[in-house]
């Protein structure tokens, strides 16, 4: 069971790499509605794990990073999953007091609730977005474990997004169990129709990297993907593989047809 109220159960001041071309402080949302098998996130996902974790004050943090206005340009809202339906009200109260702050607003999400996102564009609530887009429609119950048509609501998320005026960023974290060159060609293929037809405007490759096995949702389910054979002890998980770069430049080279500006991550 996902919280009822937003709970903020991680807090970093500073952040480079997760609002392009700004520096933001981030906050970390408690809970989601997926179960991404190679989800880095395991702490903030599940709730026997997120209810260990501190609670943070959102009213002690915007206090902090107003401080530092000037210096600091928004705040990323990432979970978990922040457009949780039970999370609406809330969201949009800590949108409405960042904005009235004049710091930007940046949310990461899953793109399972497209009306509140196209909500929180219309009142004009959010200056960026990133949107995952984890494979391709056939392959969402797969990856995400979860029944239900997922990549539908992305789809309108996705749409939303183009018919927008808003920047965004278009994310799949790549993983070999789940992604090659052909499914990469199709997932380029559906951003660039979904919607107003065209190329997205910010396509991110995010490389699945093992730095912590625990912080992984599923890794079982990745390793017997991978190597077709159960894995006989947790030693096993450190042969979870992550694409080389010559991979990922050809998977940038595919996106490129299908996104104005096509970066990755290693
Ligand atoms: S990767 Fe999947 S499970 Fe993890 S937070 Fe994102 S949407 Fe939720």
């Amino acid at each position: 069971m996902e919280p009822k109220v937003v709970e903020i159960r991680g807090f970093l001041p500073e952040t480079t790499i997760d609002y392009p071309g700004k520096l933001a402080a981030e906050i970390f949302v408690a809970g989601c509605n997926l179960r991404c098998v190679y989800c880095h996130a395991a702490n903030l996902v599940l709730p026997e794990n997120y209810t260990k974790l501190e609670k943070f004050s959102f009213e002690k943090i915007l206090e902090a990073v107003k401080k530092r206005k000037g210096w600091v340009d928004g705040i990323v809202i990432c979970g978990g999953e922040p457009l949780l339906p039970a999370y609406e009200k809330d969201i949009e109260n800590m949108a409405m007091e960042i904005k009235e702050a004049g710091l930007l607003v940046k949310i990461d999400t899953n793109g399972t609730n497209p009306k509140f996102l196209e909500y929180l564009i219309r009142e004009k609530l959010v200056d960026f977005i990133a949107l995952d887009v984890k494979t391709i429609p056939e392959k969402y119950k797969e990856l995400t474990m979860r029944n239900g048509d997922i990549a539908k609501l992305v789809e309108q998320s996705l749409a939303v997004l183009k018919s927008s005026n808003i920047d965004y960023d278009v994310r799949t974290t790549v993983v070999p169990a789940f992604h090659n060159e052909e499914i990469m060609e199709k997932i380029g293929e559906w951003i660039y129709n979904v919607g107003p037809k065209g190329k997205v405007k910010l396509y991110t490759i995010q490389n699945f990297t093992v730095s912590d096995i625990n912080s992984i949702l599923d890794p079982h389910t990745i390793f017997v993907k991978q190597h077709n054979y159960e894995p006989h002890d947790d030693k096993d998980l450190d042969k979870l593989e992550s694409f080389d770069r010559e991979t990922l430049l050809k998977f940038r080279s595919i996106m490129e047809k299908y996104a104005e500006k096509v970066r990755y991550f290693e």
